[in-house]
């Protein structure tokens, strides 16, 4: 997998890191975005659930 053939899914530029079961580029206002949407009801097993990756680099 090559992450920077992925887009950060809160702002679309370039991903470069796969945190919180989502690609996001290097801002920390989209990591966090990440955290917080991965912490919400159903967590990373919705998204499993929903077809998307679960691999995690950091937790
Ligand atoms: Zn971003």
């Amino acid at each position: 997998m090559n992450i920077e053939d992925y887009k950060c899914q809160f702002c679309g530029q370039t991903a470069k890191n796969f945190v919180f079961a989502a690609f996001t580029c290097e801002k920390e206002e989209c990591i966090e975005a990440a955290r917080k949407e991965r912490g919400g009801p159903g967590g990373h097993m919705k998204r499993k659930a929903e077809g998307h990756p679960v691999i995690r680099f950091d937790d």
